[in-house]
């Protein structure tokens, strides 16, 4: 059984896995796989004293920090049930084995909702993008859409305004549903255009990188088309925590309800990053999410009356 057993093996697992096994207890990561979103990252320009850096290369360097610890990395490994005990805790996993922890720690991250629509696979990252604090600043000047009229494509639609040349925000029911105060600010601002009852149908592009976005009018039915370089898709970003209802408590949006330590609603289980309820989704917030995590499970370890 492992001191502290880790799911999931993106930038909130791996730093919980460093923080553990700096403490010489017995560590083990489990992962669907290992290196998480940042694999599917191009540029990563906002981790704090990396300038630049790009995502596969960060995933490496991530695995290499890791493995020069006693850690066992259990790679490409899917959890499916948590199982709570009494001083051991259980993990479940796709293949049929079972895993047990003194401690637990969720960082199974988050995914993003896409649209599903022509162009956003084949353009990602060459102008289809989810994260405006990431990918805002590659669009400077430039003419972006926002999918989504919720609270998280109106900041969107907000803060790339600051930043770009214009902004169209397109949203599929007839009104925005985002809180009153950020759609009075989006409606101040003289470049950004809204378009409510907007169904996109495609994110055009020259075969490299996208030049437009298709929406279809709801009540007319006629398709218009915006000529743009970009294109941030809005509409939600799901925590990977489908295995986990019932056991721990989730949020009413899924995400595993922590407090300032990183702590459940299971004693003995804890959670960072993406997965959790803590404020904005990014790198270096998960590292540093993880690696409270894993000083809170130690924390925990040493009260603990278990031999
Ligand atoms: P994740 O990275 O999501 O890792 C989750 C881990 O859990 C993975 O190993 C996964 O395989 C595993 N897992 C999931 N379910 C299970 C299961 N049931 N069993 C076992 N393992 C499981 N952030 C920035 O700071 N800067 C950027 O420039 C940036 N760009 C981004 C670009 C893109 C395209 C995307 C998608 C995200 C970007 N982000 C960026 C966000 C950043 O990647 C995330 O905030 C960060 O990866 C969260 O880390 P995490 O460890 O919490 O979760």
């Amino acid at each position: 059984a492992y001191d502290v057993l880790i799911v999931g093996g993106g930038p909130a697992g791996a730093a919980a896995a460093i923080y553990a096994a700096r403490k010489g207890i017995r560590t083990g990561v489990v992962a669907e796989r290992f290196g998480g979103q940042v694999l599917d990252t191009l540029a990563i320009e906002n981790f704090v004293s990396v300038k630049e850096t790009e995502g596969p290369q960060f995933a490496t360097a991530l695995e290499q920090h890791v493995r020069a610890y006693d850690v066992d990395i259990m790679n490409m490994q899917r959890a499916e049930a948590l199982v709570p005990g009494d001083g051991m805790i259980e993990v479940k996993l796709a293949n049929g084995g079972v895993l047990k922890g003194k401690t637990v720690i969720l960082s199974t991250g988050a995914r993003w909702r896409e649209v599903n629509v022509p162009g956003e696979r084949e353009y990602r990252n060459h102008g289809v993008a989810y994260c405006p604090h990431c990918d805002g600043p590659l669009f400077k000047g430039k003419r972006v859409s926002v999918i989504g009229g919720g609270n998280s494509g109106v900041e969107a639609a907000i803060d790339l305004a600051g930043i770009v040349s214009h902004v169209t925000l397109l949203e599929f029911a007839a009104e925005l549903k985002a809180d009153a105060v950020l759609v009075r600010k989006l409606k101040s601002l003289p470049n950004v255009t809204i378009v409510t009852s907007a169904q996109t149908t495609e994110i055009t592009g020259d075969g490299k990188k996208v030049n437009g976005i298709s929406y279809k009018e709801r009540a007319s039915g006629e398709v218009r088309h915006v000529e743009l370089e970009g294109v941030f898709v809005q509409i939600g970003l799901v925590p990977n925590t489908e295995w986990l209802k019932g056991t721990v408590a989730l949020s009413k949006h899924g995400e595993i309800e922590i407090d300032a330590k990183g702590q459940t609603s299971i004693p003995g289980v804890f959670a960072a990053g993406d997965v959790t309820t803590v404020p904005y989704k990014q790198i270096v917030i998960a590292v540093g999410e993880g690696s409270k995590a894993a000083l809170s499970a130690f924390d925990h370890l040493i009260r603990s009356s278990a031999p």
